[in-house]
């Protein structure tokens, strides 16, 4: 149906159609046709060719054109006078093959023209500066590059697909709630391999448009032209959701936006504009609500693993080289790193507090500085390594609510948990407050800087000043995290077992929030 050629200075996209007729001749019999998309050396035109023959082709000039649907199989083209191309008003309609080609070709026509006008937009200087998205702002161009061709591999869809707890509560959310999509338009925020948009076309979705930035989007489109009964109801869009247009606004958006902590990748942000701009009021968002949790730990094994790594750097005697000069960097370079891994709840010192995220009603910018004041009970006295986070999302259903939950013990998913281990730890007595902060500072390399602080007030000498303080900082960057699942032993839960206590707080304090939450939505 749609073929485009991608060249820089000239482009062209064609659209077979079943008729094109003027707007003032009445033609029973119209030809079909050709209409296509051209810029050349940077005019952009919009050209009909009726099969009839060449000389019946009509042009219209993209920057004036306007297009009006006139029914799902059927719209208008109209191009008003304008002295500058000395142009005559004048209008023809077309004739779809099908409402799925009419939607693409508003799709098409809707980006055609938001180019073409840009183009013509002159600075005063006479220079045409480039189009930059909100995107573009706020991403490093390699940082883009590096994250899209990542997401272009179908290797790395599979990896997600294959989380059967992810796409498994997915596919439940949707069919459960076929009340919130059936009859509606959903937008697929971020679509990858198509896998939610299926899911949507299955839950009855009216027509699902599955933007994707990636090359990702070619094979979605070849997935979803595999499963013919949804597909008419499908369309794929391939660019960023801050950049491209869509015919009709949403009544659902769909996506999957979550990172590591939830906000690495800063593609919540994507999901909070792609609100902005595509979904009607008060309309649905599936996930609704994010939360991340937190609560202090103690690994003794994994902070002498993390602190023997940069042991290497205190050879006096490498080769005939001293290499202590680089050990205290070393050391600092590992504790920057999160960890990431499953490990077992009962390492966690106190019950986790939250932040909570509701992507119906949080600004976008709210998610440029992130700043957590942290206060735990500890349940234990120990040595505190850190601070454990992990995170759930909410699908606010009508009919039922869900979690997709990546809690420790619960079970594991692709984004298993996160530790941020501290280079100095602390040490608790039961029942002794933790204080502190978690303070997220995103940047252009689309991820977070993070500063972390814990701090405990110790009895003994002192005590009648108000005790002795003690305070661990670090700083880490969140897009590089140490992956190290493959080097633990999958937490081990054994049938009878109950779970740990403090999860057992965890888990009870997620249902009472839940229903919270839900009134909340209400
Ligand atoms: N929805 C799919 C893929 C989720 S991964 C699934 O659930 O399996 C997130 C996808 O969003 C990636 O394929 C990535 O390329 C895409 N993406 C990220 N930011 C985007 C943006 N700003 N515009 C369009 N697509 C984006």
């Amino acid at each position: 149906m749609e073929v485009s050629v991608g060249q820089n200075k000239q482009r062209e996209q064609d659209f077979l159609v079943a008729s094109i007729s003027q707007l003032a001749i009445s033609n029973n019999s119209s030809p079909p046709g050709v209409a296509r998309f051209r810029s050349d050396a940077g005019v952009s035109e919009l050209q009909f060719s009726p099969d009839s023959g060449p000389n019946d082709s009509i042009h219209f000039d993209l920057r004036t054109a306007q297009l009006f649907k006139l029914s799902p199989f059927q719209s208008a083209c109209i191009s008003e006078a304008s002295e500058m191309n000395k142009e005559n008003s004048r209008g023809i309609t077309i004739q779809f093959r099908n409402e799925e080609d009419g939607r693409a070709f508003h799709c098409a026509f809707e980006q055609w023209k938001k180019e073409a006008v840009f183009q013509g937009s002159h600075l005063p200087n006479g220079t045409v500066s480039t189009s930059k998205s909100k995107f573009d702002d706020k991403t490093e161009a390699s940082s883009a590059n590096m994250y899209f061709h990542y997401y272009g591999q179908l290797l790395h869809q599979q990896n997600m697909l294959q989380d059967y707890v992810r796409t498994g509560t997915y596919y439940a959310a949707v069919i459960e709630n076929r009340a919130d999509f059936a009859g509606r338009v959903v937008v697929d925020v971020g679509a990858g391999s198509g896998i939610l948009s299926l899911f949507a076309a299955q839950a009855g979705a009216k027509h699902v448009y599955a933007v994707e930035a990636s090359e990702m989007a070619e094979h979605a489109r070849k997935l979803i032209a595999g499963n013919p009964l949804l597909s008419q109801r499908i369309t794929v869009i391939k660019g960023k959701v801050e950049e491209i247009e869509l015919p009709e606004k949403a009544d659902v958006l769909i996506s999957e936006p979550m990172g590591t902590l939830l906000v690495n990748e800063r593609m919540l942000e994507s999901y909070i504009i792609s609100r902005d701009r595509f979904l009607i009021p008060n309309g649905k968002m599936f996930p609704t609500v994010g939360r991340m949790h937190m609560a202090p730990f103690s690994d003794e094994y994994l902070y002498t693993e993390i602190a023997n790594k940069a042991l290497f750097w205190q050879q006096q005697n490498y080769y005939g080289v001293n290499l202590t000069p680089l050990h205290d960097t070393a050391f600092q370079g590992y504790f920057s790193q999160p960890v990431v891994d499953a490990f077992d709840p009962r390492l966690l010192v106190a019950p986790a507090m939250s932040h909570t995220i509701d992507f119906t009603s949080t600004k976008e910018e709210e998610l440029y500085d992130i700043d957590i004041p942290l206060k735990f009970v500890a349940s234990v006295g120990t040595r505190v390594h850190g601070l454990a986070c992990w995170f759930d999302v909410l699908f606010n259903g009508s009919t039922v609510q869900r979690w997709l939950s990546t809690a420790p013990g619960a079970p594991t998913t692709h984004w298993y948990q996160m530790r941020c281990v501290l280079p100095q730890p602390i040490y608790v007595m039961p029942g002794q407050e933790i204080t502190g902060q978690l303070h997220m500072v995103s940047h252009k390399a689309q991820s977070y800087t993070l500063y972390l602080t814990l701090s405990a007030k110790n009895w003994g000498p002192g005590t009648e000043q108000g005790g002795i303080l003690q305070t661990s900082s670090g700083k880490l960057d969140l897009k590089e995290p140490y992956y190290r699942m493959s080097q633990l032993p999958v937490y081990p839960l054994a049938q009878d077992q109950q779970p740990h206590q403090l999860l057992q707080t965890q888990d009870i304090q997620i249902q009472s929030q839940d229903e919270e939450g839900s009134d909340l939505m209400q």
